[in-house]
């Protein structure tokens, strides 16, 4: 196999810039589980703030601010609602289930990725003792790369309240949507009681994520966070990572949107790909499962870093992908055609 030299895989292959590792290596530390860590400290009052919440907390992955943020609203044998294709129903290993004694209720997508508000409410269940009691319901936005609307979060915070649920937001990409809708991330978090941030995808910090919310969820997280073995120490090394890309690669990341559409609508000129029009950084192109097979090769091949299968492909712009890299692939890509 070829080495990558146009890596299209995920948002997460950035590397820390030299700007970003200089501010790493500057990071003032303490040791974070006492508390001491002055700019774990710092990026944690930050994001607080920023999404208008009481808390936040520093944790290594975005599939363990997750997990810390179901284990907060559930307890054990209690039940969250996620859509069936949702990172934390699918994606994370089944760590609810496992390490939270938390069952999942997955939830069909519509063709929008919503899910539907009628299917929502139709699955929680309260009060009857052959059920797991339902106390969170999870969305995920960006979802796929598509920004689901405003209007949506907000009539499931509606049934939420209703039903006194908790909500939580995956919000691995929520800075990409903020960008798309043009929208204050304190006003796009404020339905939520948590919310998960990735500052390792677009954002290009080498580690970590941050979830934020209410006080007494938080605290609980934190010390679920100590259980799970995800507590740092000298971590104002990686937090330092996050407070730069806070500072320098939030606004860029309308140039990542920017490329993926011109990726869409150089692929789109090909006839035998059917090209979804991408709202942030993730676009999906599908075709004939034999071609799927052939141009994924291809492409393979040719150092052009792709996923994908069954003639479907997922193409992600980021930090390290440039113009040149979106010609040079779309320039492949014509070449494949010919
Ligand atoms: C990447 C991702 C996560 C998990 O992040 P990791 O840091 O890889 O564990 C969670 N949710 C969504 C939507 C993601 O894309």
């Amino acid at each position: 196999m070829n080495a990558i030299r146009h890596d299209f895989r995920s948002d997460t292959v950035t590397k820390p810039s030299a700007g970003m590792r200089a501010a790493m290596a500057a990071a003032e530390v303490g040791d974070d589980v006492f508390g001491d860590d002055p700019t774990v400290n710092l990026l944690e009052q930050r994001m607080a703030g920023m999404l208008g919440k009481d808390a936040a907390l520093f944790v290594p992955s975005g599939t363990m601010s997750n997990l810390l943020a179901l284990m907060s609203h559930c307890g054990r044998g209690d039940e969250f609602i996620a859509g069936q294709n949702a990172h934390c129903y699918k994606y994370e290993a089944g760590g609810a289930a496992v390490l939270g004694s938390i069952q999942p209720q997955p939830i069909a997508h519509q063709a929008d990725g919503t899910m539907a508000l009628y299917d929502i409410e139709g699955a929680i269940k309260k009060g009857d003792s052959h059920f797991a009691t339902t106390r969170v319901v999870a969305l995920e936005n960006t979802f796929g790369g598509r920004v689901l609307p405003v209007s949506y979060m907000l009539a499931v915070a509606d049934i939420a309240r209703r039903h006194a649920l908790g909500l939580h937001l995956d919000g691995a990409r929520a800075f990409n949507a903020c960008v798309a809708l043009g929208l204050d991330i304190k006003e796009f978090a404020a339905p939520f009681d948590t919310v998960s941030i990735c500052l390792s995808k677009g954002l290009g910090a080498p580690v970590g994520s941050v979830l934020v919310g209410r006080a007494d969820l938080i605290e609980i997280a934190r010390r679920n966070r100590k259980m799970l073995g995800g507590g740092l120490r000298q971590s104002g090394v990686l937090a330092a990572a996050g407070l730069y890309a806070l500072d320098n690669n939030v606004a860029r990341l309308a140039q990542d949107h920017q490329r993926a559409k011109m990726l869409a609508e150089g692929l789109a000129r090909h006839e035998a790909l059917r090209v979804t029009m991408p709202d942030t950084n993730i676009l999906w192109l599908d075709m004939d499962a034999e071609l799927g097979q052939r141009f994924t090769d291809f492409l393979t091949e040719s150092g052009v870093g792709v996923t994908g299968r069954y003639g479907q492909q997922r193409w992600v712009t980021h930090l390290d992908v440039g113009d040149d890299d979106v010609a040079g692939a779309l320039a492949l890509v014509d070449q494949f055609f010919a």
